[in-house]
């Protein structure tokens, strides 16, 4: 099954993080388009924007993608709905229990009412493109290059800190 190569970023500062972010994975590894390729170490990053909340976790999850982009953002709001997202419109950048957040799917470039693609602010999040790194540091990020690239020249100043875990933070299959 080759399928588009996709990375998706996935964030949590409310409720049992670590559980939702390892039901996160699991459930998208247990759909019959997606093959898990790899998954990132677990991060810890200071919050953006609205400092008065918890500290995130964060991963990052490459995988191979069986249809079209669209039906990938379908199922990953589909599980942040099954683990509880609740949404707060007054507080864009508030606590969230789960966050799923299509990097890049593949070389497609777009922009519509629902998915821009590749991610509009992957370039500015060292959250997102530090685990990406450890997974894919030569991966191409359409439009804007590698992802050691973005890296080297993020602007954000808040570095994430990898959880160590002896044992994968995930049950694997
Ligand atoms: P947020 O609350 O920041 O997670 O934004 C969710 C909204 O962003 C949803 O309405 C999605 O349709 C839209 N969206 C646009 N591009 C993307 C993307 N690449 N990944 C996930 N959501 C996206």
């Amino acid at each position: 099954m080759p399928g588009e190569l996709a990375a998706v970023s996935l964030g949590s500062n409310l409720g049992p993080s670590q559980a939702l972010l390892a039901r996160a994975v699991e459930t998208l590894a247990a759909l019959e388009s997606c093959q898990l390729e790899a998954v990132s170490s677990l991060y810890k990053t200071r919050p953006w924007g609205d400092v008065e909340q918890p500290d995130f976790l964060n991963a990052v999850v490459l995988l191979r993608w069986q249809g079209a982009a669209h039906a990938l953002l379908q199922q990953l709001q589909s599980i942040e709905r099954q683990l509880g997202r609740v949404r707060d419109k007054k507080r864009r950048w508030g606590p969230r229990a789960i966050d799923l957040d299509m990097l890049c799917f593949g070389d497609l470039q777009l922009a519509d009412s629902d998915l821009t693609l590749p991610h509009p602010r992957m370039a500015q999040r060292r959250f997102v493109l530090v685990p990406l790194a450890e997974l894919a540091s030569d991966l191409h990020i359409p439009g804007y290059g590698s992802v050691a690239s973005l890296l080297a020249q993020c602007p954000d100043q808040d570095e994430p800190l990898p959880v160590r875990k002896p044992e994968p933070w995930y049950e694997q299959e």
